[in-house]
């Protein structure tokens, strides 16, 4: 499918099996979040634009490219924030628009809560992420938000991603490319991705219910 991409490393599918598993801790789980989405960004940023410019070496001069555009790393709260840290490792000078957006447990639908875009967006390229394309309405309405800032082109960065989620946001934005780790197989009655691997929120921040 143009601008669907379901890594292939084997290192993402190596991280990907630990992240799934229930008995992976927090610690371990953010971590793993980290690892992958550096590895998943890097390929959503093969296509960056660059530009020329001369540079002074030790030894002499040469030609060397550099990153062309503004970018901003825009994480969908509360899980996507888990991803901003792989994202600035590789774009350090990358800002990062905030958008918060809860789930509505009764429509399903995403509610805007938080937005702290800047007053002039002008970047060239918008890289949104969260763990977790499940039903699509955050991802759509995030999109929605960016284009309505103006911004020209939009990547999506998540972990895993349900084909309802992958419909669409296609459907709504073809253009916004999807880079993810797997697609799998559904989502169940509450919205979760099956099989997936759970709340990706409550897995890094510690917050599922405790027993007893
Ligand atoms: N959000 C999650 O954290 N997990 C899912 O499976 C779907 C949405």
């Amino acid at each position: 499918m143009p601008n669907v991409h379901v890594s292939t490393h084997p290192l993402v599918a190596h991280h990907l099996a630990a992240l799934r598993d229930p008995a992976t801790p927090p610690p371990e789980f953010r971590r793993l979040v980290l690892q992958l989405t550096r590895l998943l960004g890097y390929e959503a940023t093969a296509t960056l634009a660059t530009e020329a410019s001369s540079a002074a070496t030790p030894l002499g001069r040469t030609e060397v490219r550099r990153l062309a555009e503004r970018i901003a790393i825009v994480p969908i709260l509360r899980a996507g924030l888990g991803m901003v840290d792989g994202l600035l490792e590789l774009i350090p000078d990358a800002e990062v628009w905030h958008v918060g957006l809860f789930r509505d447990e009764t429509t399903l639908e995403p509610r805007e809560y938080y937005n702290k875009l800047p007053a002039r967006c002008g970047a060239g390229l918008a890289i949104v992420c969260d763990p977790m394309l499940a039903t699509g309405g955050s991802a759509v309405r995030t999109c929605e938000i960016l284009r309505a800032a103006g911004i020209p082109r939009i990547v999506l960065v998540a972990l895993i991603a349900s084909p309802q989620g992958i419909a669409r946001l296609r459907e709504s934005m073809p253009e916004v490319a999807i880079h993810v780790a797997a697609e799998d197989d559904g989502l169940d009655a509450a919205g979760y991705i099956v099989p997936g691997l759970g709340d990706a929120g409550d897995r890094q921040f510690s917050t599922l219910p405790h027993p007893g």
